[in-house]
């Protein structure tokens, strides 16, 4: 390994210890909390008293801030494959977000009005085979803006875990078609060697 790529290698795995132990230190679930309080930070998406759905969200760091910032007015929608811990200011439903009874539930729910934010943090469970895989995010992510479109308030937004590589693209083109305004991106705490990256859609344009 050249000296550059090693110092690079370093420097990331180095960051990513920092966030882990961050996140221990200020009681978050996850290293992924800093990630939505990053882009939220700059993006000013979690208001106080806002409806937020929190699409994969064990095990609850997303979660968290999210209820930290939406207050005690405010509401937080978590949904997971995987059984989640409890946590303050948070409605937990355990299901398959790809099972329409899963997301009539969630859609039961929610505010007339409809939600403030939608946020995906999804990722299937890899199976190793780059084309597989990559199929799989796209279709959860694409189902995860189906619903959004659905359950945004006309203003509301949307954030959702995308991956770099084939589908990317499409679905930005996607995007595009049902949110007024389309951006990319990449917070600090997301690893520079991850794929990943947050598509983040405003306003709803329209419903396919
Ligand atoms: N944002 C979370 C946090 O801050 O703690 C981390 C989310 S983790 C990267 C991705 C999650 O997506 C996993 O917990 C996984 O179980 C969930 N997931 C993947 N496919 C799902 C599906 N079809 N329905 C519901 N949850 C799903």
């Amino acid at each position: 390994m050249s000296g550059k790529r090693g110092t690079r290698r370093w420097l990331g795995r180095h960051l990513a210890d920092t966030w882990v132990r961050e996140a221990g230190a200020r009681g978050y679930r996850s290293r992924a909390a800093f990630k939505l309080a990053q882009i939220d930070d700059a993006e000013r998406l979690l208001r106080p008293g806002a409806t937020v759905v929190d699409l994969g969200a064990a095990p609850g760091g997303w979660s968290q801030v999210a209820a930290e910032r939406v207050g005690a007015t405010g509401r937080v929608l978590a949904v997971d494959v995987l059984e989640m811990a409890p946590l303050p200011g948070v409605a937990i439903l355990q299901g398959d977000f790809t099972d329409p009874a899963v997301r009539d539930a969630l859609a039961g729910q929610l505010p007339d009005g409809g939600a403030h934010l939608v946020m995906s943090d999804m990722a299937p469970n890899l199976t190793g085979v780059k084309d597989t895989d990559q199929a799989r995010a796209a279709e959860l992510a694409l189902a995860a803006m189906d619903f959004a479109v659905r359950a945004l308030e006309p203003r509301g937004a949307i954030l959702l875990k995308v991956f770099h590589g084939r589908s990317m693209q499409d679905l930005v083109r996607e995007a595009r078609g049902r949110f007024r305004s389309v951006k990319v991106r990449k917070p600090e705490a997301s690893r520079a060697r991850s794929a990943e990256v947050y598509l983040l859609g405003k306003g709803v344009s329209g419903i396919f």
